[in-house]
């Protein structure tokens, strides 16, 4: 580990700049369901990994933060719940890997389908064998990045578990 959580957070969106899920816009699948709020109790969100929240001040207002109820270091981790579509350069990196997610197992990242994503994404049910091969390989190196900075492997840590409670919901 010899990055900051900054730098590693940087190189984990730059790998995903360009990947996609699949080779054209898996938004025209579902009218971009991963973008829409249900309307529930809740916001829908994207929770921001350490750091990613400076990007996002004064960013207007197509998106505001809240505190989630997950919590990092004694900290809420940051939700970025959106009103209209982002400006795409400004994409977090949960947006980036979705439906996947870099889980973290022992030392090894396994990009898997994101338990999360199972009610509302249309590629869920394919699984990973559905998803553009290059997208499967650019998340991975992304989790890899991330493992470069103890604070974003300690945080991927806890967003594996996280996502794993679903199994059991
Ligand atoms: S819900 Fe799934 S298919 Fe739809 S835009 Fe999001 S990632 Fe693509
Ligand atoms: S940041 Fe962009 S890609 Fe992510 S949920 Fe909001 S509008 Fe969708």
């Amino acid at each position: 580990m010899c990055k900051t959580a900054l730098e590693a957070l940087k190189e984990a969106l730059g790998l995903l700049e360009s990947a996609t899920p699949l080779r054209f816009d898996c938004g025209q699948l579902c009218a971009k369901a991963c973008c829409r709020d249900d309307g529930g109790d809740e916001p829908n969100g994207m929770l921001l990994f350490p750091g990613e929240e400076a990007f996002y001040a004064g960013q207007g207002t197509w998106m505001e933060m809240y505190d989630s109820e997950l919590c990092f270091k004694g900290e809420p981790v940051k939700l970025l719940v959106c009103h209209l579509p982002c400006p795409r350069s400004l994409r977090p990196l949960s947006c980036r890997v979705f439906p996947l997610f870099p889980y973290l197992k022992g030392e090894k990242i396994m990009p898997k389908m994101d338990l999360r994503a199972a009610p509302l994404c249309p590629l869920y049910s394919s699984d990973e064998a559905g998803l553009s091969p290059e997208f499967i390989a650019a998340v991975k190196q992304a989790g890899e990045a991330l493992m470069q900075s103890g604070t974003q492997k300690a945080f991927l840590a806890l967003l594996s578990a996280h996502i794993g409670e679903y199994w059991f919901l």
